[in-house]
């Protein structure tokens, strides 16, 4: 497994998580055997949304005998499970008793994450803050029982609305490549340069995301039902959502082990199988000359890392004063460029990185290197 790190916290978190596990409902033990295999394979972060309320004591007895502080757990305010299955509500007290009641069942002290469940509306937004959950939620951090507040929504403006809240260190959105670039479907919301815009913004106020909905709904997965259509593979799909800036970790909803097993086997493909390059011939119009991180053009014959040069360098841009640090730390920076247009051949997306190498020099105030 690769760990990245929680900006406003420093645990450091699976960049291959676990979503819901969707079980037979004859068969809880899949879910147990699933947790036990995402543990075995280093995953170490864990989102409770499940199908039934039982499937929390499956989580308990995987758990078992796993220290607390070896895996983080995020938990929904709002997810209700009254009559078994998953529901959702905004009232308080129904909450507060849900939360409870998946603590317990869970055995846990704390949640790692507290998030404010599924909200995509502003009039749920201003519920919650003028309601009681909030203020509910903020006291159970001071007490210890939530170590990082955060929300789970696919509205980019809604989770500005959080940012703006200046509390929260992370939050669950939907990222890939159909709602970025597509606008496929309900829960694409916001158009690219503005979903782009929030990941930036994000990085910026140093709040991490997990991502749901990587492959957008399974979509992605299937030509015959893919908004590019064609398939795209999970091993791009995970790669895609991990080079947007402030993702730390993605979540795949999975129906048994297998399935995770197969999420899983990204931490084993080669560069060529992540590779999402293809995305540049079925959004050419869209793309065109915008460096999206891929690193399709490596190698540079100077060692650079082209992508994260320019992941830095458009978030420096954007205010980001700790990327322009994570920059200032790189071994090559963009004054090593010879100008060689290697990478400009094998770019997809057509971008002119040698011109930009130079802009980014400037920038940065770098000096020429002598060659
Ligand atoms: S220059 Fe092109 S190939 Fe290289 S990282 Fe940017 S978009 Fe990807
Ligand atoms: S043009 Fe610059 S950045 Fe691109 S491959 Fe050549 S040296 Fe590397």
């Amino acid at each position: 497994m690769r760990y990245r790190e929680i900006p406003h916290g420093k645990e450091k978190v699976g960049v291959i998580g676990l979503g819901t596990v969707y079980y037979h409902h004859s068969d809880l033990t899949e879910v147990e055997r699933t947790v036990r295999t995402a543990l075995s394979h280093g995953v170490n972060y864990f989102d409770m949304i499940v199908e039934r309320e039982e499937a929390f004591l499956s989580y308990a007895k995987a758990w078992e005998g796993v220290p607390r502080s070896a895996y983080a757990i995020q938990m929904h305010f709002g997810a209700v499970y009254e009559n078994g299955p998953y529901g959702w509500t905004r009232d308080l007290d129904r909450i507060k008793g849900a939360i409870q009641k998946q603590m317990q069942m869970l055995k846990i002290e704390y949640a790692d994450m507290g998030y404010v469940h599924c909200i995509d509306e502003e009039e749920d937004f201003r519920h919650v803050m003028r309601h009681g959950l909030w203020d509910y939620m903020k006291g159970m951090k001071a007490d210890g029982k939530i170590r990082h507040l955060g929300c789970s929504t696919h509205n980019p403006d809604i989770l500005r609305r959080f940012l703006d809240t200046g509390l929260i260190d992370m939050a669950m959105f939907s990222v890939n490549m159909a709602y970025d670039y597509a606008s496929d479907g309900p829960y694409a919301i916001g158009n690219r340069e503005n979903r782009y815009r929030l990941y930036q913004e994000c990085e910026s106020a140093g709040v991490g995301l997990s991502v749901m909905k990587p492959f957008g709904g399974r979509r992605l997965l299937d030509e015959r039902i893919s908004p590019f259509h064609c398939a795209f593979t999970t091993n791009q799909c995970i790669q895609y959502a991990l080079d947007r800036p402030a993702v730390l970790t993605v979540l795949p909803g999975v129906p048994n082990a297998e399935y995770l097993k197969r999420a899983l086997a990204f931490l084993e493909a080669s560069e060529e199988e992540r590779d999402y390059a293809k995305l540049a011939d079925v959004t050419p119009e869209k793309i065109e000359g915008t460096c999206v991180y891929c690193n399709h053009c490596l190698p540079c014959p100077k060692g650079l890392n082209i992508g994260l040069i320019n992941k830095y360098y458009d978030l420096a841009r954007v205010g980001d004063a700790l990327a322009a640090q994570h920059y200032q730390n790189l071994e090559g920076k963009a004054n090593a460029c010879v100008a060689c247009k290697h990478c400009e051949k094998r770019c997809p997306f057509h971008v002119k990185q040698e011109a930009r190498m130079k802009e980014i020099a400037q920038y940065f105030k770098e000096e020429p290197v002598q060659r």
